[in-house]
């Protein structure tokens, strides 16, 4: 199974993804994530990529290929992985495809979280991530037991640079601009499934579920 999640920043990818990977054991590829991990760890990519990310500009095609390049050759990816927020332009659709061409293997779904912007808004500026695990959390709609600590693991929870509201906004022009003619690009294919993100978190989760079968 391999699966590619999108949507608007905001949607829900994230915290659909950490269940979705649970359940049906897939490998958890998420650039986002990848490049705040290289950042904490003071790697040069990652540092590099801060400086796109803070004002909510994308990370270059060059350097987003490469590290998801590598990564899909690790081995806990050659059977089922769901990459999360990877391709965001039409030059990282195409090289995915040339990728997964290359390990004579394809995409099985990709799944388009649909949410509007005012929704998307209040989304963005409640969510909280855990500095240790990277879990999400929202200050309304998924609260921690206890304030800013998260529940998983203990650690402190902080709001992403950009998650403030001048980056969002640059983020959702990008997103229209840059990242939605790659939906078209796939339903084009015939492989693209469109859940309404404007439910509960267990209700989108439902949707998704229904898309790619029970877990077996
Ligand atoms: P993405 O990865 O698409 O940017 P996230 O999964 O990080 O989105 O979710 C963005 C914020 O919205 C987080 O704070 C998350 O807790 C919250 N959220 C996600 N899904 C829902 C939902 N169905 N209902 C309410 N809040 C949600
Ligand atoms: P969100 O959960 O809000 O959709 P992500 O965690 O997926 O955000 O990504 C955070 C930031 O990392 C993006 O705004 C962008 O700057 C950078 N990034 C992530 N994935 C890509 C990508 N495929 N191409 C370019 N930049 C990316
Ligand atoms: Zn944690």
């Amino acid at each position: 199974m391999k699966i590619l999640l999108m949507g608007p920043p905001g949607a829900g990818k994230g915290s659909q993804a950490e269940k979705i990977v649970n359940e049906y054991q897939l490998t958890n590829i998420s650039t986002g994530e990848m490049f705040r991990e290289s950042y904490n760890n003071q790697e040069p990519i990652g540092i590099e990529a801060m400086k796109f990310i803070e004002k909510g500009n994308l990370v270059s095609d060059e350097i987003t290929n490469e590290v998801v390049r590598l990564r899909l050759l690790k081995k806990d990816a050659a059977r089922c992985f769901l990459l999360d927020g990877y391709p965001r332009t039409v030059t990282q659709a195409v090289a995915l495809d040339i990728m997964l061409n290359e390990m004579n293997s394809k995409l099985s779904a990709v799944i388009n979280i649909v949410v509007d912007h005012e929704i998307i808004l209040e989304r963005m500026v409640g969510r909280r991530v855990c500095r240790s695990c990277g879990a999400t959390y929202h200050v309304e709609f998924k609260p921690t037991q206890k304030k800013d600590v998260c529940d998983a693991c203990g650690g402190t929870l902080y709001q992403r640079n950009d998650d403030k509201p001048e980056s969002v906004k640059n983020r959702l022009n990008i997103y229209q601009n840059k990242t939605m003619p790659i939906i078209e690009y796939y339903r084009g294919r015939g492989i693209l499934h469109e859940v309404n993100g404007m439910q509960t978190f267990n209700e989108v989760y439902k949707d998704i579920q229904n898309i790619l079968g029970e877990p077996v």
